[in-house]
């Protein structure tokens, strides 16, 4: 059997992270078992349209590298591929179960499904519709239809008997059908639900494996049950594990950003959150936690996903990107940390960018950081730290750091050695500590009192600059 997989996400608006999981594993799976990976797109509640919301989930998605074979344009004789598009499909078959008995049309109003729910809930048990249309003649409700009444077409869930599927994370489950709702089909608007458009066209498109999140766990009985309705042969299952906030509730947005692109602003490695997302629910079996797609491509398994629920660990993915930041190499770096300098309207030769990232690459965190924690390479400090001013510039420090700013002017090849020579020789003529020129030279040149190695900072910034920002120290810290 050829392997035929989708991710079908609803178009919010924004691409979330759990969903960003549910396509890397689909298109895992599918690259591994030489498969086809299918985006399709679920807009059928037309009151959770978001404009823009598609073209949005197919750049992100395209940023994290994770191609789709088939979907919005691009077709695989499988389409449209956004269900919208496809409504005519979803009424026939509505009409096909209604004719063989397994639907029915169902005129309830709200008013009534809502007085339902009141004594339901009043005695105390689970909401459930309460099959008031279920009897109703075929040809009266027909007739009613026509008239033009309001109506909505239902699943006829056997009163007895129990639903089974496996799951490949799961294992076996099984339902029993009493506690299924006669779950509505096509809504009073001539939209289907989500439950009859996901069985059609995982159907209609060939799907092997139906890979989704735990959430979904509760509908699958009753898509198992239209399957058997239509007398199609059921695809195989995954239900992947919830996302959890650290403290163990589920993901959400109060905790953290939820968003891809949230990420993406903040300057998190495409490489890095796809890895850590791949280790949300799997793990490689070992030690290893370093993974390329490529590489995630190869070991990739259902086998070893698990069935609790994931962590969502901000400091592991903080660690992972710093990893994925650390073995590229500079070049590699320079046309994401450019763009970043350019925005700020800061104007440095890609030669000194590379200095930059060079001395920066083992400190950041984030790509923004490339920017934030080091904007002393692009402009001269703004302000001092006044911690570090209170505990390295003292009374004496000016005069200490006006010779050597004299010192250093006279240098003629201006490298972190002779920078180093220089500053140690000056502390040897006036006797002091080397300390007590390291500490008030970086916050001179750089405002802060943490950073790379000085030396190689100096070097870096050059002698004007240098120079220039001893004078300017001088005059501001006296
Ligand atoms: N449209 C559903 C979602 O937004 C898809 C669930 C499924 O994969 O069946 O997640």
């Amino acid at each position: 059997m050829s392997v035929r997989v989708r991710f079908a996400p609803s178009p919010t608006g924004y691409l979330h992270v759990g969903g960003l999981r549910t396509a890397l594993y689909n298109f895992l799976f599918a690259k591994k078992n030489n498969g086809t990976f299918i985006l399709r797109i679920e807009d059928t509640d037309q009151s959770r349209k978001v404009e823009g919301a598609t073209e949005n989930l197919i750049a992100t998605l395209q940023w994290a590298g994770i191609e789709f074979d088939e979907g919005p344009g691009k077709d695989g004789h499988h389409g449209p591929y956004i269900q919208s598009q496809r409504l005519t499909l979803y009424t026939e078959y509505a009409e096909q179960l209604v004719a063989g008995g397994k639907a029915y049309y169902c005129f309830c109003t709200s008013e009534r499904l809502e007085e339902v729910r009141k004594q339901q809930s009043a005695q105390g048990i689970d909401p459930k519709y309460d099959g008031h249309c279920r009897a109703i003649p075929i040809d009266e409700a027909k007739k009613r239809v026509n008239d033009g009444e309001s109506y909505v077409v239902r699943m006829r869930v056997p009163d007895q008997g129990e639903v089974k599927f496996s799951d490949m994370i799961r294992g076996e489950v099984t339902i029993q059908n009493k506690s299924l709702d006669d779950q509505v089909l096509m809504k009073s608007d001539g939209f289907p639900t989500y439950h009859l458009a996901v069985v059609v066209d995982d159907h209609l498109m060939e799907i092997s494996h139906v890979v989704r999140g735990e959430e979904w766990l509760p509908s699958t009985p009753k898509h198992v049950l239209l399957y058997q309705y239509f007398g199609w042969e059921l695809p195989k299952f995954a239900h992947l594990p919830l996302l959890l906030n650290p403290d163990k509730s589920k993901l959400s947005k109060r905790q953290g950003d939820v968003a891809v692109e949230d990420y993406r602003a903040k300057g998190y490695l495409k490489e890095a959150l796809v890895n850590f997302v791949a280790f949300l629910g799997w793990n490689p079996g070992d030690e290893r936690e370093i993974f390329s797609l490529d590489d995630l491509i190869n070991e990739f398994s259902f086998e070893r996903v698990g069935k609790s629920g994931a962590v969502f660990n901000i400091e592991k993915l903080n660690w992972m990107n710093q990893q994925h930041i650390k073995v590229r190499t500079n070049e590699d770096l320079l046309p994401l940390v450019k763009p970043l300098v350019q925005e700020k309207g800061w104007t440095v030769s890609d030669e000194y960018l590379l200095h930059v990232i060079g001395l920066m690459k083992e400190r950041v965190v984030v790509m923004n950081d490339f920017i934030s924690a080091c904007s002393y390479f692009y402009e001269d400090p703004s302000a001092y730290d006044e911690t570090a001013r209170a505990k390295n510039w003292k009374p004496e420090s000016s005069g200490h750091v006006s010779i050597l700013c004299e010192k250093l002017e006279t240098l003629t090849s201006f490298d972190a050695p002779s920078i180093e020579s220089a500053l140690r020789s000056v502390s040897e003529e006036l006797k002091i500590g080397a300390g007590k020129l390291i500490h008030p030279l970086r916050l001179a040149l750089s405002g802060v009192s943490n950073g790379p190695s000085l030396f190689h900072m100096a070097e870096v910034l050059g002698k004007e600059t240098v120079a220039r920002r001893i004078k300017l120290a001088l005059e501001r810290l006296q």
